[in-house]
């Protein structure tokens, strides 16, 4: 099969306007707030981060396959994960679990120089590929185990984990500067967790418990053997 431009794809499903409505319906109608996530889930065209085949349904209410047995998670989550970030422009972000490279772009239009690290090498590569098409530059994409953190580009700002493991990897509190927030989901049951919010206030860790959360498996070193 031939592949489609965007520009076919673009007026088959006409993206701006299916985003504002996302935007509107999916998003503030649920309680997002942050003009700063609102503007940036407005800007960043979700319907290049999910396969072609799947594109129409970029910006349903809903996760999609991604391949490789992995999610893209749906716009609601990243939108309430990127707001409980509390983002401001110029923060370094780490993101543990980059997938289609998706959260990660919301966070680089909100003004953030993201680090995200993806484990399984083929979606590491596509996602590559697709940044760099795309002229995503301050998305630094690596390869490995996100769970042992990224300890030469440390301290972050802000640490968003994209997976759902067993317990908060020791390395990201290391790597987390003072002021810092860390959001994992956190469960002893594989895709049933709560979301957890810890912050390092003046040297000393705070945890928040916010509630259950279903995300696929954090596999790893300190995540799922
Ligand atoms: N944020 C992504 C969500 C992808 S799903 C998006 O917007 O599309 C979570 C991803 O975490 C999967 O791609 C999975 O392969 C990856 N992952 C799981 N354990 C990991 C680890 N220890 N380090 C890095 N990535 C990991």
């Amino acid at each position: 099969m031939q592949e489609k431009g965007a520009e076919t794809r673009k007026a088959s499903i006409d993206p701006k306007r299916l985003r504002s409505r996302m935007v509107r319906e999916q998003l503030e109608a649920r309680g997002i707030s942050d003009a700063r996530v609102l503007d940036a889930m407005w800007r960043v065209p979700r319907h290049m981060f999910v396969p072609e085949g799947l594109a129409p349904h970029a910006y349903d209410d809903s996760s999609l396959p991604i391949g490789y047995g992995q999610t893209i998670s749906q716009p609601y989550t990243v939108a309430r994960m990127s707001e409980l970030l509390k983002i401001e422009p110029g923060m370094r972000v780490l993101e543990i679990g980059a997938g289609s490279g998706y959260q990660a772009a919301v966070l680089a239009a909100m003004g953030c120089t993201v680090y995200a690290i993806e484990r399984l090498r083929e979606l590491f590569i596509a996602t590559t590929a697709k940044l760099r098409k795309m002229g995503l530059r301050t998305i630094h994409l690596k390869c490995g185990d996100g769970t042992l953190g990224l300890a030469h580009a440390a301290p972050f700002h802000r640490i968003i984990v994209s997976a759902g493991g067993p317990e908060i990897p020791p390395p990201l509190v290391e790597q987390l500067r003072d002021d810092g927030i860390l959001l994992i989901p956190v469960g002893a049951r594989q895709r049933e967790q709560r979301l957890v919010r810890l912050r390092r206030i003046h040297g000393r860790i705070v945890q928040e418990d916010l509630g259950p959360a279903v995300f696929v498996d954090l596999v790893g070193n300190h995540g799922w053997r």
